[in-house]
């Protein structure tokens, strides 16, 4: 009998489920490596460190079965390895258009359904086809009821009600840290120490240029690391995810937050088993309905729901830019310079991408990407910036997140509302202010606070762009009654401290 095509997976596609199903587990596996590709933007180190040490432990734990290939484009690595392979559907519109011109020519003998999520490509153009409403809540409870996730025996939602968003919301506990067990941290070896080594021989010969401190890795790299990390968060986390999901202490950047999104989104764990597992906690009494719920929401719903709109916005939304933000990402920004920021908020999350290539959802929604709104940074370069300076940056979860959620640049399609917000947020949903050199109550003046000044300035720029949304009437009214805007637009303008 013939041997079966090898499989060719992409460096987001490690876990079992891609490679070692029984329609898989006889095929050779080819990882193509291409150090052009490290070098051709300027990611986090940690992010280099964390995709090359996935690939080689892959190989590693895959023993005869793998192969790497190092080669500068993909076409060149296939040529290289010289047989036909099959082929998962990749993570983004230019691998996607890739694997399809290939398959034309021959070279990519099938291109499969990616298991990385859990309802399939096709499966969510029929659920797409002809809907007036677009809601990720709707989304999110048709997928419970479709793999009949967290659904009492009648099929209504376990508890009596679908959304548990209400309760976990809590501004933060009145302590600098949650009492929360810490989360799972990886043990270095020699694989960390042979990719720690070869970047460091690239960064010196010029050939990558990355961001951020090369800190110990933080995150899972390989199926063994992924289930003790998932593990340990169901057994000692998920019990306190719900209540301070949206809460920020400056001195606790992991909080009850799954610290998953690595691992997830270089396949290394199957997501529905992920939300199963989530659910027998529940099931088993160890863990409250709606931390649960919270962080199936997060998977079933956000995540899934992120994934699909990429593939249903199509490649040109990345460019939209409807609140016309023109400014250049600033240099500190780019080079993630946490120590020339003043605003406690700013500088904690920023410090935390500098440190870790990573900060929780609020902080990359309320902080980061509030902070980038107010100032009008231009969507795309900022979107380039999530998905090169964070860890867990893949193209599929950039757009929906960066260009629709926290940048309001299609106007409506994603968020309905812009997420901008003042100091008082800021402020009731962290412990930044009391120590910080701006005041959260301040508008004008050496103090005034950054948040508080340009959440005013960003309304008066855009006013009337967001007129016709009824969900902006009431802030714009309030800015109609400020008697000093014009000093805070003028000061805005000038702001040079942060
Ligand atoms: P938790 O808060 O514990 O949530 C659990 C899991 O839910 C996450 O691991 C993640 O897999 C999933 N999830 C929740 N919300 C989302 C979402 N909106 N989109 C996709 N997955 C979600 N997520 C990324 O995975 N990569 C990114 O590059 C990324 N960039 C973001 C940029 C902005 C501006 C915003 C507002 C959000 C972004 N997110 C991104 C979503 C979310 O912030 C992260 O998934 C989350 O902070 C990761 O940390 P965690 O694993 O501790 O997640």
């Amino acid at each position: 009998m013939n041997a079966p095509h090898a499989l060719w997976l992409f460096s987001d596609q490690l876990g079992p489920h891609f490679h070692s199903t029984p329609e898989h587990r006889d095929r050779e596996v080819l990882l193509i490596r291409s150090a052009a590709a490290f070098g051709r933007r300027r990611f986090h180190r940690q992010k280099l460190h964390l995709i090359e040490t996935g690939m080689r432990r892959l190989a590693a734990d895959l023993g005869g079965r793998a192969r790497i290939v190092d080669a500068p484009t993909y076409t060149e690595g296939l040529r290289r390895f010289g047989k036909p392979v099959v082929v998962h559907e990749p993570g983004s519109h230019a691998a996607d258009a890739l694997v399809r011109r290939l398959h034309d020519e021959g070279v990519v003998a099938e291109v499969m359904p990616t298991p990385g999520f859990v309802l399939s490509r096709q499966e969510f153009a029929s659920w797409a086809a002809g809907r007036h409403r677009f809601l990720m809540e709707d989304f999110y409870r048709d997928q419970r009821r479709r793999f009949g996730v967290l659904l009492d025996l009648d099929g209504h939602p376990a508890g009596g009600k679908w959304n548990y968003d209400h309760e976990n919301r809590r501004p933060p506990p009145g302590r600098s840290t949650l009492p929360v067990p810490p989360p799972w941290l990886p043990r270095e070896d020699v694989i960390d120490e042979r990719v720690r080594a070869d970047l460091d021989q690239a960064e010196r010969d010029g050939a990558i240029h990355p961001v951020g401190v090369d800190g110990p890795r933080q995150f899972a790299v390989s199926r063994s690391e992924a289930t003790s990390a998932l593990r340990r968060f169901l057994d000692l986390r998920l019990p306190t995810f719900g209540p301070h999901q949206d809460a920020m202490l400056h001195a606790d950047w992991a909080m009850s937050h799954a610290l998953l999104s690595v691992p997830l989104n270089l396949g290394l764990l199957d997501p529905l088993d992920v939300v199963r597992k989530a659910e027998e906690r529940y099931r088993d009494g160890t863990a409250p309905l709606a931390g649960v719920e919270g962080f199936v929401r997060q998977i079933l719903g956000w995540r899934e729901w992120v994934w699909h709109l990429y593939w249903h916005l199509g490649p040109d939304y990345p460019r939209r830019n409807e609140l016309q933000a023109r400014t250049k990402l600033p240099r500190w920004w780019r080079e993630l310079d946490a120590d020339q920021v003043e605003a406690a908020c700013l500088r904690t999350a920023m410090a935390g991408v500098r440190d870790r290539g990573y900060a929780h959802h609020i902080e990359r929604l309320m902080v980061l990407g509030n902070h980038a709104l107010q100032r009008g940074y231009d969507p795309a370069e900022l979107t380039g910036w999530f998905a090169t300076a964070f860890v867990d940056g893949f193209p599929w979860v950039m757009p929906a997140n960066v260009i629709g959620m926290s940048q309001y640049a299609d106007g409506g399609v994603v968020a309905t509302k812009p997420y901008a917000a003042g100091g008082a947020y800021i402020n009731r949903m962290s412990d930044h202010c009391g120590g910080c050199v701006f005041d959260p109550k301040k508008r004008v003046g050496e103090t005034a606070c950054p948040f508080t000044a340009g959440y005013w300035a960003f309304l008066d720029r855009n006013a009337e762009r967001l007129r016709g949304n009824p969900r902006m009437r009431q802030p714009l009214n309030g800015l109609g009654r400020l008697s000093d805007l014009t000093d805070v637009v003028a000061q805005e303008r000038e702001r040079r401290r942060f």
